[in-house]
């Protein structure tokens, strides 16, 4: 099937061609982002590819329907970016990849944790530079602490594993709870029990109406002092603007972020010769105590390789009629 693959990394074609021998589909890589403007590129491609920072609305969707497109495979788990009910009502079949490796986020989030919590990305500067003193580095034992989880789904899951590991007690809220997490010996709770005793709180529940800014002030307020705030989730999830005010009033002692609201515009790029023009992100940039990586939580060479042939294969499903598996309906989001 002809494929226009948009928002194309350098590192994700090398993986495509390899994997795309075993499926043969005729791939059209587009380094631009999927947007308005660049839509009528994809003009006569039955299918188009697209990440989690291109533009899916009614109009890009409509546009693509219009020239010919009736797959949209996306190369991403999330699908908070597409607007389903309008994919819907064009009959465009909506694609993801489900799971590509969850042990890469939930790795990561704990990267995240252990480096806020021991100051490893002030120390490995201090030592470059000759600084060996250790004024202002001292962490806390994870061991006996309190993690909460939002969210205690695949990612969730492995993250209550790794946690438990280190002995902290691990706390968890879910609107359904997991079997796998209770048998961990994860405590299920409310979501204002589990923001008043954590000590550590990670996000892992997807970007919904119902969760976005789902910490806010309110929720923010109930939190222990100097809590540690973790998202590797969707960074829609946390008002950015309230975090700030809580990382100022020192209520948040450490931020940790893979993802944020407005990262459209930053992630994935290089920018370091640009003026950032987003003053609420460089707000963030500012706090010693704030660590932010630009969405690389999925990003190991297990999870890339399962993304593109999970992607490859749901295409072929849909070329040859059957029942895509990893469809993505509006049924999924109001489950
Ligand atoms: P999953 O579907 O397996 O688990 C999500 C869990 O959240 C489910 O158990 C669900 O019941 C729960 N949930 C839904 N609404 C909730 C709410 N209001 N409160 C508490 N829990 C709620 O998803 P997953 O594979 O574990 O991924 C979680 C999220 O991680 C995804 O939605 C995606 O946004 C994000 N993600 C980020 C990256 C990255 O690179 N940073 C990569 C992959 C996924």
């Amino acid at each position: 099937m002809r494929v226009a693959v948009f928002n194309s990394k350098s590192y994700e074609r090398e993986v495509f061609a390899g994997s795309n021998s075993e499926y043969g589909h005729e791939l059209e890589f587009i380094e631009a982002h999927l947007t308005e403007i660049t839509a009528p590129l994809a003009s006569g491609y039955p299918a188009i590819c697209a990440f989690v920072n291109d533009t899916l609305d009614a109009a890009v969707l409509e546009m693509l329907y219009r020239n010919g497109t009736r797959l949209i495979a996306l190369r991403s788990a999330g699908f908070n970016h597409i607007d389903l009910h309008a994919a819907e009502s064009l009959g465009l079949t909506v694609v993801r990849v489900p799971a590509y490796s969850p042990y890469a986020v939930a790795e990561h989030t704990v990267g995240l944790m252990l480096t806020l919590n021991r100051k490893l990305h002030r120390a490995h500067q201090r030592v470059r530079e000759g600084n060996f003193s250790l004024n202002g580095l001292m962490g806390f034992d994870f061991n006996g602490r309190v993690a909460g989880i939002i969210g205690t789904g695949k990612i969730g899951t492995i993250v209550a594993r790794i946690l438990s590991g280190f002995g902290l007690q691990v706390l968890a809220t879910d609107s359904v709870p997991n079997k796998a997490c209770a048998d961990l010996g994860v405590e299920y709770v409310s979501l204002p029990d589990l923001l008043q005793r954590s000590d550590i709180l990670t996000l892992h529940c997807p970007l919904t109406p119902e969760t976005h800014h789902l910490i806010d002030s309110a929720a923010i307020t109930q939190m222990k002092a100097g809590v540690m705030l973790i998202n590797t989730s969707r960074g829609g999830l946390i008002d950015t603007a309230a975090v700030i005010d809580g990382l100022k009033s020192q209520k948040i002692g450490y931020l940790g972020l893979d993802v944020y609201e407005e990262e459209g515009d930053l992630f994935f790029e290089d920018l370091s010769d640009v003026i950032i023009q987003d003053d609420v992100f460089t707000r963030l940039l500012t706090f010693p105590n704030v660590f932010i990586t630009a969405h690389q939580a999925f990003f190991t060479r297990e999870a890339v390789t399962n993304i593109v042939d999970t992607t490859l294969e749901n295409i072929t499903e849909f070329e040859s009629g059957r029942l895509c598996k990893n469809r993505v309906t509006t049924e999924l989001v109001s489950r």
